[in-house]
């Protein structure tokens, strides 16, 4: 027999198919199961004698024992189980989110999302919403993927003088992110340019690896200061690694904070942070034709 854990997702689904939830009814709940889905019902009466409900619920209909107890001593009332034996192949051994040996982890993160639904005063099982929490779950999956070190791209860097050329001048690129803010975890977003100059030995990038970098080191909750930061070094660092170092790198980001435009100030506007390095930072010279190309 396989143990199978139940999500609290799976326990919600059932509540809404089997139209229990209705002011028509009034359940009462065997303990301890029973009980607990009572407490997710948003329509229907509860009560805690079984003699004034016209619904007696389970959340499991199994060997039939518990349920034989009430059938025999009130045969004029529904006997209702969320899974139920009488109905469907059920051949694993079920443990429910309630149950000491569920495990927490993910399946329970999409109850968790349950709450917050509930907590800004949604009906999580309409229509919907039932399929939300398994979604915003998958999208973590992808939006978060910047936490997960296999998910980083993998960099090839060429020689500078591979094919015969030294290229010494400013190699720019500018592109689009999308990434979360860490205080309020609502996106922030806009544009950036990359720049730097290889030295002779050095290392060059592809330009599209760049942009799938500056996506990866996006997804994750964080600040724009930080973010500059992180991709500017990671870039210095695959560069550097057995080349040598670039003469000057710089990263600028513009972002669109929705913390500041959607809530709190509400006001539009664009944040701009840099980060710069070699001769970038060094020589105004350098600097300002960098920064000039930021636009
Ligand atoms: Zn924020």
């Amino acid at each position: 027999m396989n143990k199978v854990y139940i999500p609290w997702i799976d326990i919600f689904q059932r509540i809404k198919q089997s139209e229990i939830d209705s002011d028509k009814n009034v359940i009462y709940g065997v303990p301890k199961g029973g009980m607990i889905i009572t407490a997710f019902l948003k329509n229907a009466n509860v009560t805690h004698n079984p003699e004034y409900a016209n619904v007696i619920l389970d959340d499991i209909y199994d060997s039939g024992k518990t349920a034989q107890k009430y059938i025999e001593k009130y045969p004029e009332k529904d006997f209702v189980a969320l899974y139920d034996k009488r109905y469907e192949n059920i051949n694993d051994w079920l443990v429910f989110p309630w149950e000491k040996d569920h495990p927490s982890g993910e399946e329970t993160i999409e109850g968790n999302i349950v709450r917050q639904l509930q907590y800004i005063g949604e009906n999580p099982n309409r229509p919907g919403l039932v399929d939300t929490p398994r979604r915003i779950v998958k999208m973590w999956q992808e939006v978060f993927r910047g936490y997960n070190p296999d998910k980083k791209p993998k960099i090839s860097v060429f020689k500078n003088d591979d094919d015969g050329l030294v290229y010494d001048q400013m190699i720019m690129d500018s592109g689009n992110y999308y990434s979360y803010c860490e205080h309020h975890m609502v996106p922030f977003f806009g544009r950036y340019w990359f720049g730097y100059i290889p030295s002779q030995n050095g290392g060059i990038i592809g330009l599209s690896k760049v942009a799938r970098l500056v996506d990866y080191h996006s997804a994750r909750l964080q600040i724009q200061e930080r973010l500059v930061h992180d991709i500017v070094e990671d870039i210095w660092k695959e560069l550097s690694n057995g080349f040598t170092a670039p003469l000057g790198m710089g990263l600028t980001m513009e972002g669109e904070h929705l913390c500041k435009t959607m809530r709190g100030a509400r006001k539009k506007g664009v944040m701009t942070t840099t980060k710069l390095k070699g001769v970038f930072l060094d020589n105004p010279m350098a600097r300002s034709e960098f920064l000039s190309r930021c636009k």
